[in-house]
C-alpha cells in the first residue's frame, strides 16, 4: 500500500537531516529514507560516518566524532516528528505530483510513498582507490577530506594520491600541516589545471613520486605506510607516513535521477533561486548539488534552505489551490 507523505527527505547527512529538523519543526511529518548500510560504512548517514573527530563544526569547542554529531542531529529531527526508514530509494517518479517514491522493487506498480514535495539530500562519495587496507583504516591515517584531518598530522609525513586540482589543494592545504607531503601520481604529468600545478612544484613541503601508484596500505590501527609500485619498471617499495589522502575525484550520487532532474556536466544536480531544481516541488541540497565546498556546515546550511523552500513552495501551491 502507499503511504502519501507531505515531504520525503532522499538521504540522511547534514543536509537531509538539517531538513528534516526545519520541516519537522514547519509541522511538515516529514519521512527520511536515510539510506542502507554500504560497503564503507555500517550506518547510514553520509560521509561523516566515516569520519572520526570533527573539529570545525561550529559550536563544539572540543570537537566531536562524526557518528555522534550525525545520531544528534538525527534524534533533533525524530524530536519534531522526522520518521526514518532504512532503505534505499530504488526508483522515484517526478513526472507529476505527488511524486512517486520506491523502496525495494522498482518495477513495483505502486509507489512505496508519494511526496507532495521531494528534498535530494543523497550526497557525493569519494572515489577510492579500492585497496584492501583503505576501507578498514579509513579514518585512522586513510582520510578523503584534508580540511577535515588535516589538523591531525602537524608535524608527521603524509601522501596524497591524484594528479587533478583536487589532489594539489589538498596537498597545499596539508603543508600548513605536515613537515612532508609526497604527491603520489600515477603517469609522468598532472591533470591540474597549470597554475596549481606551479604552486605545487614550487612548494617545498611537497615532493612529487610520478609513475607511482599506491598498491596498499600498511598499518594495524593506524596508517604507518603504503606500498607503491613504479609504473615504469613495476619495482615495488615502502613509503613510511602516517597519512593518506585519496584525492582521485568525487561522484555525486545522482544516478536515481538521470532524465529526471538536470544536471551539470560532471553529473551534479543543478539548482536555482536557492535549492530548486528544474522540477517544481523537487529541492536539492548538500552535495549532491554542491562540488565547491562540501563541507557538513554548508550541507547543513543548504538542508536547511531547502526544507524553507519546501515549506514555502507547498504553502503557495495550497494557497493557488493546487
Ligand atoms: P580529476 O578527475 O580532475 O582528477 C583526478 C586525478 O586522480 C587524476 O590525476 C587521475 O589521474 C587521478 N586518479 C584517478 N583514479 C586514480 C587511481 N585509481 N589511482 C591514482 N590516481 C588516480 O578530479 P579532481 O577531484 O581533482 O577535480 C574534479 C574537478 O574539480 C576538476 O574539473 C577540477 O579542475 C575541479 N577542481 C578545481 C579546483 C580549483 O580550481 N581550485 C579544486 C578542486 C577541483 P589521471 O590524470 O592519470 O587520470
Amino acid at each position: 500500500m502507499t503511504e502519501a507523505r507531505q515531504v520525503v527527505i532522499v538521504g540522511s547527512g547534514p543536509a537531509g537531516l538539517t531538513a528534516a529538523i526545519y520541516s519537522s519543526r514547519a509541522q511538515l511529518h516529514p519521512l527520511v529514507i536515510e539510506g542502507e548500510p554500504s560497503s564503507t560504512s555500517d550506518q547510514p548517514g553520509g560521509q561523516l560516518m566515516l569520519t572520526t573527530e570533527v573539529e570545525n563544526f561550529p559550536g563544539f569547542v572540543e570537537g566531536i566524532m562524526g557518528p555522534e554529531l550525525m545520531q544528534a542531529f538525527r534524534e533533533q529531527a525524530a524530536r519534531f516528528g522526522a520518521d526514518y526508514v532504512t532503505a534505499k530509494v530504488s526508483r522515484v517518479d517526478l513526472s507529476s505530483r505527488p511524486f512517486g517514491v520506491w523502496v525495494g522493487d522498482p518495477d513495483a506498480i505502486e509507489p512505496t510513498y508519494t511526496a507532495e514535495a521531494l528534498i535530494v539530500s543523497t550526497g557525493a562519495q569519494s572515489l577510492m582507490l579500492n585497496l584492501p587496507n583503505e576501507e578498514r583504516l579509513l579514518g585512522y591515517g586513510v582520510s578523503t577530506c584534508a580540511t577535515c584531518d588535516g589538523f591531525f598530522f602537524r608535524g608527521r609525513e603524509i601522501a596524497v594520491v591524484g594528479g587533478g586540482d583536487s589532489a594539489i589543494e589538498e596537498a597545499l592545504f596539508l603543508t600548513r600541516f605536515a613537515d612532508k607531503v609526497t604527491l603520489i601520481v600515477r603517469r609522468g604529468e598532472l591533470r591540474a589545471s597549470k597554475v596549481m600545478q606551479q604552486r605545487a612544484f614550487g612548494h617545498d613541503k611537497i615532493t612529487i613520486l610520478w609513475n607511482h601508484s599506491v598498491i596498499d596500505v600498511l598499518g594495524e590501527t593506524t596508517v604507518t605506510g603504503v606500498r607503491v609500485r613504479d609504473n615504469v619498471s613495476e619495482e615495488e617499495s615502502t613509503l613510511e607516513l602516517s597519512g593518506l589522502f585519496v584525492a582521485i575525484g568525487h561522484q555525486p550520487n545522482t544516478g536515481l535521477f538521470k532524465g529526471q532532474l538536470d544536471m551539470e556536466e560532471n553529473g551534479y544536480l543543478r539548482t536555482f533561486d536557492g535549492t530548486r531544481t528544474n522540477v517544481d516541488g523537487v529541492f536539492a541540497c548538500g552535495d549532491v548539488q554542491d562540488h565547491r565546498y562540501r563541507q557538513a556546515i554548508t550541507a547543513a546550511g543548504s538542508g536547511c534552505m531547502a526544507a524553507i523552500d519546501a515549506e514555502r513552495w507547498l504553502e503557495d501551491q495550497r494557497a493557488e489551490g493546487r
